[in-house]
């Protein structure tokens, strides 16, 4: 069988760990390839060739390290199918759907293209008299990336071409559930020009994370995935002195009003919890109905939706079907046994997709529909991460408010209403870090930046965008002057202040 290892300083290198897990092709239950899970000393050699190459890196100019952003934006548009269907083959989201992921990664690719202005810092002339100030963008070295399964190609690109734009060297360790994208982009910037050392993957499982969160040369760490494991990466990277940005979990709800055109609602409700088989950190897996009425009418016309989605392999199946297996046996086993749990809670199960292509060795569970869920339900309060849609009822705005708000995760949500007073007062107050209004799954594009509030974020600066530049450079500020008449003479022991 195949077998995945690393890719260390313009290369793959075979691992001599002696550990590896099987990948599985998730629509048929089949292993097609092995990853090697890295020893420690296989992951230092990583951030050793890329120590080594942020020496010269970081002194290309930021034009021509641009100029590698776009050979290999390039090459993105030029492999995108080839790429998409790797994608479905590991994680099993329709190809359609794997296009769209990387788009969604190849808009973060020109975004930094344009470094060499989003690096052009400040600049003050007079600060005081015949003095100047002005600040410098400096590459922090060498940085880490930590990735989840459910977005192989576009959470990596969220961070590693806005690092090397600004002059870092990188580390992925990107999730053993899909390693082959992650390997692919790594060719493809060795063929857009990237030097050796540059951009290097790990792949491997917490021994490898760990040696990235405390080895000293590496100076910040990017991590997505559960929240546990955020925490911990935030907590061990931090308390090693490393700048670090974690995303965590989520539990997204969408707001109903009463004056929303329903038709409108359950399109965006179908797509935003069953696209990608709700096994996106943004996908809606509540939706809160303000009033009966309202929830009768919207359920009545998820069910007919429901009734007629087809839950098939993500590709060689055509017509495409709408939605994929999730990605591993054990995780369709996980969100199967949340089903349960919300039956013996007793809420009403509309849809029941335990049974779905029960015939096939896939990994297959197909749309689910709770209605009457409650607050203190585990369905309600846990991240599933599947096709699993929560109904709950609740009389006012108000009340629907102050659910979302109370609940531990803030990391996407959206009203749907035809009142731009409701819409207002929604956005001003909710604890949510993204919010859609009208618009279902609010995904900031590259330009702007990425990231929750409460548990589903740990660290202060967000995914791409400004934050993404921010978080990979340091800022030095110079204060200048040169002499010819405007420096002061004698000596000063008060703070000084500027004439
Ligand atoms: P995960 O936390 O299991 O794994 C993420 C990464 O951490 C992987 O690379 C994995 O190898 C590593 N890891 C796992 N256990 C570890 C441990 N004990 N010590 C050190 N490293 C460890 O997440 P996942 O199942 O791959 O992805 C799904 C989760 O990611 C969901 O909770 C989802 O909401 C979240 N997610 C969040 C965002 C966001 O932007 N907030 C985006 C995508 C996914």
């Amino acid at each position: 069988m195949q077998q995945i290892a690393n890719y260390i300083n313009g290369q793959a290198v075979a691992s001599h760990s002696g550990r590896s897990q099987p990948v599985f092709d998730p629509a048929t239950g089949v292993a097609h390839t092995e990853v090697s899970l890295a020893t420690a000393d296989e992951t230092r050699s990583a951030i050793s060739a890329a120590a080594t190459a942020f020496v010269s890196w970081s002194q290309v100019t930021p034009l021509n390290r641009a100029r590698v952003m776009f050979k290999f934006k390039a090459l993105l548009e030029q492999h995108r199918d080839e790429l998409a269907v790797l994608i479905s083959k590991e994680h099993g989201k329709v190809f359609s759907d794997a296009q769209g992921e990387l788009t969604r990664g190849l808009e973060v690719v020109e975004f930094a293209c344009g470094i060499p202005h989003l690096l052009k810092g400040e600049h003050s002339m007079n600060v005081g008299r015949g003095v100047d100030s002005f600040s410098l963008m400096q590459p922090l070295g060498v940085c880490a990336g930590i990735t989840p399964f459910n977005f192989p190609a576009m959470v990596p690109l969220w961070m590693f071409p806005i690092a090397i734009a600004c002059g870092n060297t990188f580390v992925l360790k990107p999730s053993e559930k899909d390693p082959t994208v992650p390997m692919r982009l790594a060719e493809l910037l060795t063929e857009a020009g990237l030097p050796p050392g540059v951009f290097n993957v790990i792949n491997g499982d917490k021994t490898a994370v760990d040696v990235l969160l405390t080895d000293p040369t590496v100076q910040a760490v990017s991590f997505v995935g559960s929240t546990p494991i955020a925490e911990y990466v935030y907590a061990t990277g931090s308390a090693h002195g490393k700048r670090v940005q974690a995303l965590g979990g989520a539990k997204n709800h969408m707001l109903v009003m009463p004056d929303a055109d329903l038709e409108q609602v359950s399109g965006a409700l179908m797509g935003a919890a069953y696209g990608s088989a709700g096994e996106r950190c943004m996908a809606i897996s509540v939706a809160l109905c303000v009033g009966d009425a309202v929830a009768d009418a919207l359920v009545a016309k998820l069910q007919s939706e429901i009734a007629v989605l087809q839950v098939g392999p993500g590709t060689g199946v055509t017509p495409e079907p709408q939605m994929g297996p999730l990605v591993s046996q054990q995780h369709a086993a996980k969100v199967r046994s949340y089903i349960d749990a919300g039956v013996a809670e007793g809420a009403v199960l509309v849809a029941d997709g335990r049974q779905v292509a029960a015939d096939s060795a896939g990994f297959f569970v197909g749309p689910t529909l709770f209605d009457h869920v409650s607050s203190a339900m585990k369905i309600y309060r846990e991240e599933i991460f599947g096709p699993v849609l929560c109904v709950v009822r609740v009389p006012s705005f108000a009340e629907g408010l102050a659910l979302i708000n109370q609940h531990e995760f803030g990391n996407g949500t959206a009203i749907f209403t035809a009142s731009g007073e409701a819409a207002r007062e929604f956005a001003a107050q909710v604890q949510v870090g993204m919010v859609g209004v009208n618009v279902p799954i609010p995904v900031p594009m590259a330009f702007h930046s990425f990231g929750g509030w409460k548990r589903s974020v740990f660290g202060p600066l967000n995914m791409h965008g400004p934050d993404g530049v921010r978080f990979y450079t340091r800022m030095k500020t110079i204060t200048a002057r040169w002499p010819s008449g405007s420096m002061p003479t004698g000596n000063q022991f008060s703070m000084p202040t500027m004439k």
